[in-house]
């Protein structure tokens, strides 16, 4: 058995060797002035034994951007190549006609139309923003998608840009100098990588249990904020709090990206979206206790979403997703001291417990969330986050006590993330996985029960006949629970990882 083990071994490197060398390209030269609106792109790509190769420009489900041709002008192929652009799909085709080499160069528009000032943080979030001193870029919004699958090594490089200019990219973020490659395959950055530069960008990184965590925001802006102040905390305090609570470091690094919006008039709260190894905001007023908010839950999404969902896509159960991440955030940033028992009661009272047994929709069935999400956002929109973390305290309550505060929830959550672990990539996490692991520490069948009618059937829970750990105490008036600490309890002492 040894022999042809080594028979095989010798075979696929041999093979993974030879594949390598004609492993197709893409290679981005890219250009900015400092003080202009446009990035001049110049992509040169292998497209070995094709007539023709076809890319596809822009996403408009990416934050609803309509005016893609708008962003991306003056498209030009050198001869004999021919290319051709199909407005409706986005396609840009490039006819070869026997030419060796490929090269398509384009310009990207970030520029603002001043008369129409930014009015959602999202605006210029799900844009190329492009201004005198700032450039923030997704690549979905300055790269071409591929159409076939050839998975090609993609780099890219800076040819003229402003000297002092701090630089920023998430493909290899240690690489601070614009005229070094960076590179990788496409299969790893086409999901999001993201772009940033200018001289009012600062840039820094912390170590956070030997991983790299990188800090990128705006240095200055007209609300007076001071980004790296605000942000310090996470990376000293709450990035540390959330590895030991999953008790997973196993991750190349990390980035907080937070800029100030370039062409709003008024006050604008944060905005944002993350990405395999970050997180992107944009905000238009003072860095403040919703921001702090924001920053953590979807930092925290690295585990609650990505490295862990149950059902198949994220909106199957967005209780667990969305509700279960949010109880997480919270005793992560008490643990931290970032929230303090003020900030941790006013959310899950006023945010939390007042708002979903005041909402009309509080009994909707988890299968209603996903159809009314867009469209009644107001309300069904928050709906899943409130429903699971109301749940996630509860159940951790029900775990505590079964156990005689042996066991929190975290042990179950960190059960589930072991078993998550041992499945295969494709292998989906279900409700009935989340039972099983959860019989562990409190009776299956009513395990079973509370999700089946809490979650899924959109029962709201009758905090009447609920016991909780002596550290808390529920008061019902109107219908409202609301949550108060016992004499002499501690929160830090509660949430204690
Ligand atoms: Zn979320």
């Amino acid at each position: 058995m040894k022999t042809i083990y080594l028979i095989f071994v010798l075979m696929s490197t041999f093979c993974v060797h030879a594949y390598a060398q004609q492993k197709p390209y893409m290679d981005y030269v890219l250009s900015w002035g400092g003080d202009t609106s446009i990035l001049e792109v110049e992509l040169t790509y292998s497209a070995s034994q094709k007539d023709s190769t076809v890319f596809v420009f822009g996403d408009p489900g990416f934050g609803g951007q309509n005016d893609i041709f708008k962003v991306i002008k003056n498209i030009r192929v050198n001869q004999p190549e021919v290319v051709k652009i199909d407005y409706a799909t986005r396609q840009i085709t490039i006819h070869h006609n026997g030419a060796k080499k490929h090269q398509i160069r384009y310009e990207i528009d970030g520029s603002f139309n001043e008369s129409l000032p930014t009015v959602a943080s999202q605006t210029e979030l799900f844009r190329p923003v492009i201004t005198k001193g700032l450039l923030t870029l997704v690549n979905k919004q300055f790269t071409l998608e591929i159409t076939d699958e050839s998975n090609p090594l993609v780099s890219f490089i800076w040819r003229d840009h402003p000297k002092n200019f701090n630089y920023f990219n998430s493909v290899v973020p240690s690489q601070r100098d614009p005229l070094k490659n960076i590179s990788a395959y496409y299969n790893q950055i086409s999901e999001m990588v993201y772009f940033v530069m200018g001289d009012n960008i600062d840039v820094r990184e912390y170590n956070v249990m030997d991983i790299p965590y990188y800090s990128v925001t705006t240095k200055k802006d007209k609300y007076g904020n001071d980004l790296q102040g605000s942000l310090s905390p996470f990376f000293e305090s709450y990035f540390p709090s959330i590895h030991r609570f999953w008790n997973d470091t196993d991750f190349p690094f990390y980035f907080l990206a937070v800029s100030a919006l370039q062409n709003n008039q008024k006050e604008i709260g944060a905005g944002g979206f993350g990405m395999k190894n970050g997180f992107v905001m944009k905000l238009g007023r003072t860095f403040g206790a919703w921001e702090k908010y924001v920053t953590a839950h979807e930092t925290a999404h690295t585990w609650l979403g990505i490295k862990m969902m149950l059902g198949k896509e994220s909106f199957d159960h967005q209780w667990f997703g969305e509700g279960f991440n949010d109880y997480t955030t919270l005793i992560n940033l008490t643990n931290s001291k970032i929230y303090g028992q003020e900030e941790f009661l006013h959310y899950l009272n006023e945010d939390t417990l007042k708002k979903h047994y005041e909402s009309e929709v509080k009994g909707a069935h988890n299968d209603s969330i996903a159809a009314n999400y867009w469209t009644d956002y107001a309300n069904y929109g928050k709906l899943p986050y409130r429903r699971g973390l109301i749940y996630a305290f509860f159940l951790d309550n029900q775990i505590r006590l079964a156990s005689n505060g042996k066991f929190t929830l975290r042990n179950m959550l960190l059960d589930l993330y072991r078993y998550r672990k041992a499945k295969s990539k494709d292998e989906v996490l279900t409700v009935d996985d989340f039972i099983s692991v959860g019989a562990t520490y409190i009776d299956k069948e009513e395990l079973s029960q509370q999700v089946k009618r809490f979650m899924i059937e959109g029962l709201p829970i009758d905090f009447n006949n609920v016991k909780l750990i002596d550290a808390f105490n529920i008061k019902i008036n109107d219908g409202i629970p609301k949550l108060n600490l016992s004499e002499g309890a501690d929160l830090a002492t509660i949430y204690l990882i």
